[in-house]
C-alpha cells in the first residue's frame, strides 16, 4: 500500500501557507530509515529499494497525494520578536492517517528555499539530521511526546557552514506542526478571521474533545497549558535540554519540536546549557519550566481576541489559565521524580527530599541519569560492575529515602526493579552524538545506526553496551552544540 494523503492543512485559505516543490536533490541516498514508524503510517517500503524511498521521500519522486506547502508563523527568538518567520528550509508534504486513525503530518526538513527563507540557504547538513533523528527517536522510547524521525536522506549536494559539509534532510512525522508562533501571526496581523479559523483547526484536529461551545477557546488555552506542563514536566526528569525555546518552538500539540542545539545533561546542574547561540542561558536546564510558561502567556495573549468581547473578561480568563500552570507542573514534575525514586505514595515531605537529592547531585558533580540507575542498585546486594559506587555524601540522603521507601507497600527488590524500567541507562549523550556525527562525516555509517539500535532499548542493560552507557571522562566532554 502506498501513503494515503488528506492534506487539510493545505486546504486552509492561502494565507497559512506558501505552495513549493522540494529543491531537487543530486543524489539522494537513504541513510536512515524508521521501519517500525513507516508500518504505523501504513507505508509499503519492503517492496522498495533504498533509493525508492529516498527519492521517493525526499521530494524527486513525491508520491501521489502530496501537496508540498511551507507553513507561515512567527515568533519571539530569544525574547525578541519576528513578525515572520516560517518554514524556511522546510516543506508539510502532506498529512497521512495512521492506522491507529491518527493524522500525522508528514515534513520534509532541509528541502530548500522557500518564500519563508530570509537569508538562510533553505538546507541541512547530515550532521543536524542525524542529531534529529538519533535523540528524536530516543525520546520516543523514553515516553516523551515528540516529532519523529523516518528517514534521513543524504542529498549528494555540499553545502556551506563554516566549512563545506554533505546536504541532508529529514523526514518528520509530527501530530502537527501547529505553533504557538503560528497563533503569534495572525494575532499580530490583526487578521481575527484567520486566527479564528486557525483555532478552530486545531480544536478539531488535536482537541476534538472540547467541542464548539462558547467556552472552547479558553479550553483549548487550557488544554495547551496542561500538554506543555506534562511535556516539560518529562523534559525535567531525563535531563533533557531543548536549547531553542522560541516561541515558534513551541508546539500547540504538546511534541517536543525542533532539534537543534538539544543536548543531554551528564552532570547535574540547573544552570546547565549546551547551545553555542544561548550565551545568557535563557534556555539552561533549570530555566525551562519558566520559559514555557511565557510561551503560553504569547499563546494566551494571541487568542484573547477570541476569547471574550471584553478585553478585560478576556485578559481575566487567560489569566486564570496561566494561573493554573505553576502548580500543574509542578505535580506533573514531582510526580514523575517520585516514580523515579519508587515512591508510590505521595508525602508532604517529598518535595524537599527530590530536592535535597537534587542538590547533592550538583553539589558533588554527579551524573544525573547514572545517579539513579546507582540508587536503584542500592536496594539490592548484586551492584553491576559497570555502575561506580555513589559517594558517601550521599548516605544521610540515601538513609532517608530508604526510611521513606520503608514506608511504601513496595518492598526492595520490587523497588528495585520498578526504578530499573523508568529510570535509563542509555541516553543520547551528546558525546556520543558527536562522535557518530564525525563519523558520518567521514563516510561511515555504522556508529551512527549502532547507537539509534542502543538507544531504542534505553532501560534493559546490556554487557555489550557497556561504553554507551557511561558518562563522558573529562576530556569527552562535549560542552557546546551547534544548530
Ligand atoms: P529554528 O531556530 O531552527 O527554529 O529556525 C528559525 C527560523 O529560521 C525558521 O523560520 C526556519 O525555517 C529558519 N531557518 C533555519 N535555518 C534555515 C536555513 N538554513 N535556511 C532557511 N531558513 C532557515
Ligand atoms: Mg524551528
Ligand atoms: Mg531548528
Amino acid at each position: 500500500m502506498a501513503l494515503v494523503f488528506d492534506n487539510s492543512y493545505a486546504r486552509l485559505p492561502e494565507p497559512f501557507f506558501a505552495r513549493h516543490q522540494p529543491m531537487r536533490m543530486q543524489k539522494p541516498e537513504l541513510v536512515l530509515f524508521n521501519a517500525p514508524l513507516a508500518d504505523e503510517l501504513g507505508l509499503d517500503h519492503e517492496g522498495q529499494s533504498p533509493d525508492d524511498l529516498a527519492a521517493m521521500l525526499g521530494g524527486n519522486a513525491l508520491p501521489d497525494g502530496a501537496d508540498p506547502v511551507a507553513m507561515v508563523y512567527a515568533g519571539h527568538q530569544f525574547g525578541g520578536w519576528v513578525p515572520r518567520l516560517g518554514d524556511g528550509r522546510a516543506l508539510l508534504l502532506g498529512e497521512v492517517v495512521d492506522v491507529n486513525g491518527v493524522r500525522r503530518d508528514l515534513h520534509l526538513k532541509g528541502s530548500g528555499p522557500t518564500r519563508f527563507s530570509r537569508r538562510g540557504d533553505g538546507r541541512a547538513a547530515l550532521g543536524p539530521v542525524l542529531r534529529e533523528f538519533v535523540v528524536s527517536e530516543a525520546m520516543a522510547r523514553l515516553g516523551i511526546p515528540t516529532t519523529r524521525a523516518l528517514a534521513a536522506i543524504s542529498t549528494g549536494d555540499e553545502i556551506m557552514r563554516e566549512t563545506l559539509l554533505p546536504g541532508a534532510a529529514l523526514v518528520r512525522v509530527a501530530e502537527s506542526h501547529l505553533r504557538v508562533g503560528t497563533f503569534q501571526y495572525f494575532a499580530a496581523a490583526d487578521n481575527l478571521d484567520a486566527l479564528r479559523l486557525l483555532a478552530d483547526y486545531a480544536i478539531a484536529r488535536l482537541y476534538p474533545e472540547i467541542g464548539d461551545g462558547p467556552e472552547k477557546y479558553r479550553l483549548f488555552l487550557e488544554a495547551v497549558i496542561r500538554r506543555q506542563a506534562r511535556l516539560v514536566a518529562g523534559w525535567m526528569s531525563i535531563g533533557f535540554i531543548h536549547g531553542v525555546m522560541n516561541t515558534d518552538n513551541t508546539s500547540i500539540s504538546g511534541e517536543t519540536l525542533d532539534y537543534g542545539p538539544c543536548a543531554f545533561m551528564d552532570v547535574f546542574d540547573w544552570g546547565t546549557v549546551f547551545s553555542s547561540i544561548d550565551a545568557q542561558g535563557r534556555y539552561a536546564y533549570g530555566n525551562q519550566p519558566n520559559i514555557v510558561y511565557w510561551n503560553l502567556a504569547r499563546l494566551a495573549q494571541a487568542i484573547m481576541p477570541l476569547m471574550a468581547e471584553d478585553a478585560e473578561a478576556a485578559a481575566g480568563e487567560a489569566q486564570g489559565a496561566l494561573d493554573v500552570f505553576p502548580d500543574q507542573y509542578e505535580a506533573a514534575w514531582l510526580a514523575e521524580m517520585r516514580r523515579k525514586l519508587a515512591l508510590e505514595t505521595a508525602q508532604p515531605d517529598d518535595l524537599s527530599l527530590v530536592r535535597d537529592l537534587l542538590v547533592a547531585m550538583r553539589d558533588n558533580g554527579l551524573d544525573y541519569t547514572l545517579t539513579f540507575r546507582q540508587l536503584s542498585n542500592v536496594l539490592a546486594p548484586d551492584r553491576s560492575p559497570d555502575e561506580m559506587p555513589l559517594p558517601i555524601a550521599l548516605e544521610p540522603w540515601i538513609a532517608r529515602w530508604r526510611g521513606r521507601l520503608a514506608g511504601e507497600r513496595t518492598g526492595d527488590a520490587a523497588a528495585r526493579s520498578a526504578m530499573k524500567r523508568i529510570n535509563p541507562l542509555y541516553i543520547p549523550r551528546n558525546h556520543l552524538v558527536e562522535e557518530v556525527i564525525a563519523a558520518a562525516y567521514d563516510g561511515d555509517l555504522g556508529p551512527v545506526r549502532a547507537l539509534h539500535d542502543v538507544l531504542a532499548e534505553p532501560y534493559e542493560e546490556r554487557a555489550e553496551h557497556a561504553r554507551y552507557a557511561l558518562a563522558p571522562m573529562p576530556d569527552q566532554v562535549v560542552p557546546a552544540t551547534f544548530c
